[in-house]
């Protein structure tokens, strides 16, 4: 390697002298069949490398405005394969016969950088709450998605009829297979696919949504570099990748307020247990759910009550109109004086839910109140009317049915619940300024 004219190189390019540390693990990136697609056309400069298995980083240098930026975890600081690439040309690795016209990629990257770049001028925090999620899980993660892209076209050629014909071993094997690539969000949704329907739901209904959802999961990972930051934390946080509390902390998102407790429900999946509590703030006009869990034994903290106020602090998720929370420091305190229900009408609701949709497509459940409505019965199933007369069915058994029609007589029903596709599943009712939990 001619060491000279490799080092004037590197600062033509990237407008630097690299120090030994930084060369060290250099020769690694510099195999010729790891490389493909390079191209040299001033001021730009591209190429991607192969790392482990097929994942390729892409590599773009754009030398006029001394911008640079690879796929690789370490972004726009100068990474071993942006001192590779530009090694690579200097010692005549590459060649100019083996160049392709600039594919579209490279610009972009290099735009979106300025973009990145602007963005952290207005608000450190947003590019300083960036998640670092270690490279190997990345790749984890990739290859997860890689298999369950390649299943879900593999059965959806096949037809789903048989594979969902109970006991659905496919189902779950290939839920397995996601788990031990730490994919849990997908591997759940993917599990829902072989339980038996709910009564007022729609079997093709969760097929369809269920094959979106993770289908746009798996493309949308495979370019996860060109999502939105609160689009990538959406996917993260579907995926499955945990986050520590100091970290939703540091998003810079504590809303103070008077919450309601909406309802508190809990679940046992094997050892373990548990605990949704789910809130409204009064003046933030927000959605706000606290999730806990405990295993085996270990006891989950005392539930707070449902109908009372909490008045505190939480912090949101990141991600844009996230509605996990952590709790910080409040009290339990007294009943809400007046509840000011959000939605009149189906059609609000749906509306909304469309739009919330577009931020966060992995959500399976939405939480909603609306008034004005009445349960009725047909055939067999049961339905949420409004005052438009507009139905949707709900997702409810019949001594949840019958509870509710006790309590509805002549005036209409409040209800609070969660929007599941385009079902609802209603949780707790208010009367005169009280809430009470549905069971
Ligand atoms: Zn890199």
């Amino acid at each position: 390697m001619r060491k000279g004219s490799i080092q004037s190189s590197w600062h033509e390019w990237l407008g630097l002298e690299p120090t030994s540390s930084d060369t060290i693990n250099l020769d690694k990136w510099l195999k010729p069949n790891q490389w493909r697609n390079t191209g040299l056309d001033a001021p730009f400069m591209w190429g991607e490398v192969r790392t482990r298995g097929s994942l390729h980083y892409k590599v773009a240098i754009d030398k006029a405005r001394q911008t640079h930026t690879c796929t690789c975890t370490q972004r726009d600081k100068i990474c071993a394969h942006k001192l590779a690439l530009v090694a690579g040309w200097a010692d005549q690795l590459f060649t100019l016969e083996e160049q392709f016209s600039r594919p579209s990629w490279v610009e972009e990257r290099l735009n979106t950088l300025t973009i990145e770049g602007s963005v952290l001028d207005d608000s450190k925090s947003i590019l300083a709450n960036k998640r670092k999620i270690p490279v190997a899980r990345m790749q984890e993660m990739t290859n997860g998605y890689a298999f369950l892209e390649k299943w879900l076209e593999d059965q959806t050629l096949a037809g789903w009829r048989q594979i969902l014909s109970p006991p659905a071993d496919q189902v779950e094997e290939a839920a397995l297979r996601l788990v031990n690539y730490r994919l849990s969000g997908p591997a759940k949704r993917l599990r829902n696919l072989s339980l038996p329907v709910a009564p007022g739901e729609s079997q093709v209904g969760r097929l369809l949504t269920t094959l979106s959802c993770l289908y746009l999961a798996c493309r949308s990972f495979a370019r996860y570099d060109q999502l939105d930051l609160s689009r990538q934390e959406h996917l993260l946080q579907f995926s499955g990748i945990t986050i520590r509390k100091d970290q939703v902390i540091a998003n810079n998102s504590e809303v103070t307020d008077e919450w309601i407790v909406l309802a508190v429900q809990e679940l046992k999946e094997d050892d373990l247990r548990s605990r949704q509590t789910w809130f409204f703030g009064q003046s933030s006009r927000r959605f706000a759910l606290n999730l806990v869990y405990a295993w085996k034994k270990e006891p989950l903290p005392t539930p707070l009550t449902v109908g009372k106020l909490w008045a505190g602090s939480v912090y949101f998720y990141p991600g844009t109109d996230n509605f996990r929370i952590q709790l910080g420091e409040g009290q339990l305190g007294t009943t809400p004086f007046a509840i000011d229900v959000m939605y009149g009408t189906w059609k609000e609701v749906f509306l909304e839910h469309a739009a919330y949709k577009l931020i966060d497509p992995w959500t399976e459940r939405l939480p909603v109140w609306i008034q004005g409505v009445r349960l009725v019965e047909s055939s067999g199933l049961y339905f949420i009317i409004d005052l438009d007369e507009h139905g949707v069915p709900a997702l409810m058994d019949q001594k949840l049915a019958l509870q509710i029609l006790s309590l509805q007589s002549t005036s209409s029903l409040c209800l609070f619940g969660l929007l599941i596709g385009s079902a609802f599943a209603p949780i707790s009712i208010v009367m005169e300024n009280t809430i009470l939990q549905l069971s």
